[in-house]
């Protein structure tokens, strides 16, 4: 068997189209507002795609450039005025931080119906009970591949390998609430091929090149890679890439994300998503607003 290959930028391409058409049709423009500290070059590099993206569906972008001296007390100023900003409609901070700032605060500072990497509590929270969450960006992304290739997810046991909060949890929580069975495998466990070998859709986010190999897979199985490894240098120069399962698995597979070009680029086009969806429900709130201030007594 040779898996067809999920490949991601036609995928995202689509999520990105859908953005802009729905952006097109609110009201005010969505604007996404991205705080970074320091010159940090992959920050950098990171920034200014989301900034390109968004910019390429019609959303406005502002990015906050800051000195990486920055102290913990002026970044949260900054957050605290872009949450009341009603012009602001998507706000995340560029991780990592430097050393001196504390993460949890600062994520917890942004407003959570601005919280486009989803990263906030109440967001995670909101996941987890069904309501209407701000999901994070690389596992939203997964569903979104997944959907764009009409890969059926209810009803079939699924299995993520890796447990971050960034992708292996949140992922769970969207296989769940998509009727997916889902067993989330770690470092601790003790046989990882029995566990992989169940699964008909199998996910891993790991970061270890090709710990994923043919014998591991359930023939037929959807694969999809998280996993971005450097594993040395191309001739020319440039970083060259593998993911967290072996290339033989195409072999065993019925479907298998590309490293790179399979989840990478969902991953910014779900946040451009999430800061469409964040304005829509912002907009919409003012609206509500509006016509309760409308009929009040006066
Ligand atoms: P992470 O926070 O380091 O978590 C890695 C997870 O893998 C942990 O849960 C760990 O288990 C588990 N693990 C480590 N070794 C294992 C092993 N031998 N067998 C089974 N499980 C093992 O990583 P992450 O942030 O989720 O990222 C994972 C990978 O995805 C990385 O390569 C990262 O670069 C990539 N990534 C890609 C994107 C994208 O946009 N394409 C976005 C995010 C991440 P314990 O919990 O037991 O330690």
């Amino acid at each position: 068997m040779s898996a067809v290959l999920l490949s991601g930028p036609p995928a995202a391409q689509a999520l990105l189209t859908e953005a802009g058409e729905r952006a097109a049709r609110l009201p005010r423009r969505p604007e996404l507002h991205v705080i970074r500290l320091g010159e940090d070059p992959a920050s950098v590099s990171y920034v200014s795609l989301k900034e390109r993206k968004a910019l390429e569906v019609g959303l406005g972008s502002t990015v906050h450039a800051l000195p990486e001296t920055t102290t913990q007390p002026e970044l949260l100023a900054l957050i605290e005025r872009l949450n009341l900003d009603s012009a602001v409609s998507g706000l995340l901070v560029q991780l990592p931080l430097p050393a001196h700032i504390e993460v949890g605060t600062v994520l917890e500072a942004i407003s959570p119906e601005k919280d486009v990497d989803g990263f906030h509590p109440v967001n995670v929270g909101r996941l987890w009970t069904g309501e209407a969450a701000l999901p994070p960006c690389t596992p939203a992304g997964v569903v979104a591949l997944l959907d764009y290739y009409r890969v059926p997810i209810a009803g079939r046991c699924a299995v993520i390998v890796g447990r971050s909060t960034i992708v292996g949890k949140p992922l769970a929580a969207l296989l769940l609430a998509r009727d997916a069975t889902v067993t989330i495998a770690h470092s601790r466990t003790p046989d990882l091929a029995a566990v992989t070998r169940q699964a008909e859709l199998l996910v891993v986010a790991v970061g270890q090149a090709h710990l994923i190999t043919p014998e591991m897979v359930r023939p037929g199985a959807a694969v999809v890679d998280v996993g971005v490894n450097r594993v040395g240098l191309s001739k020319s120069g440039k970083a060259k890439l593998a993911g967290d399962v072996h290339p033989d698995v195409a072999e065993v597979a019925a479907a298998l994300t590309p490293v790179p070009g399979g989840v990478g680029p969902m991953t910014v086009a779900q946040l451009i998503m999430n800061t469409v969806l964040a304005a829509e429900r912002l907009q919409a709130g003012e609206r509500v607003t509006e016509l309760v201030s409308a009929t009040a007594p006066r």
